[in-house]
């Protein structure tokens, strides 16, 4: 079954961007992709607020193209009052879905706040709106970075998800054993939401190295090491990326995976070439 036919069909995650040039190739890519018809996008969320303003506003220009976009959220270091207001604000906009999360408290910047994780944000987000928002969840199929075992881990991500969470999305894995394992894992603990994998295109080596060292996805050797040896050629990296995704969205979608979202980082065509390919 191919990523569009799919009941929770496909995604796209959107960062606010910070220049007049970056917004208007934003619109461009916005609607590439939305021609593929997705069920959401999304538009991320700066730690600690810092990009509160260009969010809302990224999220209202995505949300032009017709398609329903959720902004994403986070709680730390900020209070309760000020998240009261941001849902007001919200659903006076006629925004009905979120992705909830905790975030990372920049280095050097005040106290955690109120609400400390993410299951305290999901609760307050459904204390004060009820079911209005529909709400996703991050998940770490390969254990968020500060986590101290991969078992409390997935207990904080149950929790999370029975605090009133609609769906969650994968933090980026190259590897598919890791996904159905958490899948399995998260079901025994009585999570029955869907969980859909995040994916991240391969274009650009040293991006995805640091990336990936920040938020503790494995890059696995074999990949790697094949990145590596093609230097400079960028040609070559994004062949060998394209094929390596495609496959990976293969396994996730055979194996049963609801759905697919794509981190785009604000292009559009490492994303069209894997669905292209899925469709083929
Ligand atoms: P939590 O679910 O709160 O987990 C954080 C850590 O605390 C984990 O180690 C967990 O095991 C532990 N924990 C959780 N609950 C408890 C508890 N009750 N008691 C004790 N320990 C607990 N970052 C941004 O800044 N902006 C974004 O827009 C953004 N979007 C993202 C979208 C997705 C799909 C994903 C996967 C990540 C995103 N991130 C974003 C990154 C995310 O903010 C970081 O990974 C952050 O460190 C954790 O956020 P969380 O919501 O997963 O936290």
């Amino acid at each position: 079954m191919s990523a569009q036919e799919h009941p929770l069909g496909i995604s796209f995650e959107f960062f606010p961007p910070n220049t007049e040039a970056g917004k208007e190739k934003l619109l461009g890519v916005r609607d590439a992709l939305a021609a593929r018809n997705p069920r959401f996008f999304s538009v991320t969320y700066g730690a600690g607020g810092s990009t509160q303003a260009r969010t809302t506003q990224t999220v209202k220009s995505v949300r032009e193209s017709g398609i329903n976009t959720a902004p994403h959220l986070s709680c730390i270091g900020s209070d309760k009052g000020a998240m009261r207001e941001l849902l007001a604000q919200y659903r006076e906009d006629d925004i009905n879905s979120l992705v909830a999360l905790r975030g990372d408290l920049p280095s050097g910047m005040g106290g955690i706040g109120e609400l400390r994780y993410a299951n305290e944000l999901v609760e307050f987000i459904r204390e004060e709106t009820g079911n209005h928002f529909e709400i996703a969840v991050a998940a770490y199929p390969e254990s968020h970075p500060q986590a101290p075992s991969f078992e409390r881990d997935l207990e904080n991500f149950a929790r999370k998800v029975k605090a009133g969470a609609n769906l969650a999305i994968t933090q980026y894995f190259f590897n598919p054993d890791a996904y159905f394992h958490f899948v399995e894992r998260a079901q025994k603990l009585g999570v029955e939401t869907p969980i859909i994998p995040g994916i991240m295109p391969i274009t650009n080596y040293t991006k995805l190295a640091r990336f990936s060292d920040a938020c503790g996805a494995d890059i696995p050797r074999w990949i790697r090491k094949q990145l590596e040896a093609y230097g400079d050629d960028s040609e070559s990296i994004q062949a060998f990326g394209e094929e390596v995704i495609t496959r990976l969205c293969e396994r996730l979608l055979d194996g049963g995976a609801p759905g697919l979202h794509f981190y785009t980082l604000n292009q559009a065509k490492a994303s069209l070439k894997v669905l292209d390919n899925l469709r083929a």
